[in-house]
């Protein structure tokens, strides 16, 4: 039986998050601090004050932490609340890539390791940065594709490589490096300060809401102490895949939020303005459009729940997660374009924020894998079902 049943903590959460979106973060979002390349350090600590004063920093991350130790269902609740807004996760500081970072140390960083890096991660002090993805014909959607290396050195490991697309690298306090030792993967803690990480450049993109941008990075021969292998080394891909569904997942719960907020923006126009002498929810080319809408957001809302219960009942959720990312990028991306097109020519503008939300949301369909990665994986899943099911049986 899937049990959806919301908890009480939970609901008082999801309850203090809207308003504390509505009342305290909303404002915020013509602030004259948002960069090119995000929010400034400055203004990414004062909304943080402000989510620690109402309670309601990291409330995702285990007690010991300083949050909530919230299961993976009351996880989605509270992170679709704080989505409302683009910079809600930010200020609550439950946004990619600290977010994953965070799950992935209170997973399987050693006790020294979470004291130095997790516990100022969970205080919201300090970012993090996740350096995986690689240039010139490096690991991408293929992760057996990964150039990076590692070689011992005596009570050091030296890595060479550059990395790219690295989310807020710039003012990280640290960053987990993914590189190759031998046939494994390892995964190491470093200091962004350390000697040998020189950040080429940060990437103009369309998505301008997290601090830091992302980067291109040169790793030239950094030496990381072999304390600093986090958790055990030769583990980086059996690690990967322990950030892999639950980090998806949050992905999915925060552009939920985003999405429902374009809806009821759309929604809104719809009712008042009018054409062709009745309010344009009343042509069946719109009225239809948002009813879709919706349909759709429930039926995410399902998904990204359904997949929550599944891991908070220990699964790894692997293929369930894949769809939920496949079908929750898709599907929100298509709900925020009916919502531009609702609002006519206002949808282009900056007057509401349907038009960010809509440029900020697109990359949603490529990292944590793009679509046709996820579908192609799916596939080969269904060819080896019916491989091991089918002998001598045809539909
Ligand atoms: C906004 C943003 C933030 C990111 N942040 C980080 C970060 O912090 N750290 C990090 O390490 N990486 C990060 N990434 C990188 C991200 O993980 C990669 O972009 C993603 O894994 C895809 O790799 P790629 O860009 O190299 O695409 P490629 O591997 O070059 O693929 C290009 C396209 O080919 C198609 N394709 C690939 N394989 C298949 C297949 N098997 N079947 C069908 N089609 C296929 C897909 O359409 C895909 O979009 C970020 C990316 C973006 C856009």
């Amino acid at each position: 039986m899937t049990d959806f049943t919301r908890s009480p903590r939970e609901m008082d959460l999801e309850a203090r998050t809207q308003k504390f979106i509505r009342d305290v973060v909303i404002p915020y979002e013509k602030d004259p601090r948002l960069g090119a390349h995000g929010p400034s350090p400055e203004l990414v600590a004062e909304l943080r004050d402000h989510a620690r004063a109402a309670g309601l920093l990291a409330p995702q991350v285990p007690e010991e932490w300083g949050g909530y130790g919230l299961n993976h269902r009351e996880t989605a609740t509270v992170l679709r609340a704080s989505g409302y807004s683009l910079l809600g996760p930010l200020a609550m500081n439950c946004s990619a890539p600290d977010e994953g970072n965070m799950h992935l140390l209170d997973k399987v960083a050693t006790p020294a390791q979470k004291a130095r890096f997790l516990a100022p991660l969970a205080a919201g002090t300090v970012r993090s940065a996740f350096l995986m993805t690689e240039p010139d014909g490096g690991a991408g959607s293929d992760p057996d594709m990964l150039s990076t290396t590692a070689r011992l050195d005596g009570d050091h490991w030296v890595v060479n490589g550059r990395k790219w697309l690295i989310t807020g690298a710039t003012g990280a306090s640290f960053g987990i490096v993914m590189a190759r030792t031998g046939d494994h993967a390892t995964m190491f803690l470093t200091d962004m300060n350390a000697k040998g990480i020189v950040i080429e450049r940060v990437l103009d993109t369309m998505d301008v809401a997290i601090p830091g941008g992302h980067s291109v990075i040169r790793l030239e021969g950094l030496r990381v102490p072999a304390s600093q292998v986090l958790g055990a080394a030769n583990e980086g891909f059996r690690y990967a895949q322990v950030r892999l569904a639950p980090a998806r997942l949050t992905h999915c719960m925060r552009w939920w939020g985003a999405a429902q907020r374009a809806h009821d923006i759309a929604v809104d126009y719809a009712c008042r303005r009018k054409a062709f002498g009745k309010p344009l929810i009343e042509h069946e080319g719109v009225g239809f459009m948002l009813a879709r809408n919706e349909v759709e957001l429930l039926q995410t809302r399902l998904l990204i729940d359904y997949t929550a219960w599944t891991l908070d009942e220990g699964s790894k959720a692997t293929t369930e997660s894949s769809m939920a990312k496949m079908s929750s990028a898709e599907t929100l991306f298509q709900i925020v374009d009916r919502c531009v097109q609702v609002l006519g020519g206002m949808g282009i503008t900056a007057d509401t924020q349907v038009s960010q939300i809509f440029t900020e949301i697109r990359a949603f369909r490529i990292y944590d894998g793009p679509t046709e990665v996820h579908l192609w994986s799916l596939a080969r899943r269904l060819q080896r079902r019916h491989g091991k099911t089918a002998a001598g049986w045809q539909p």
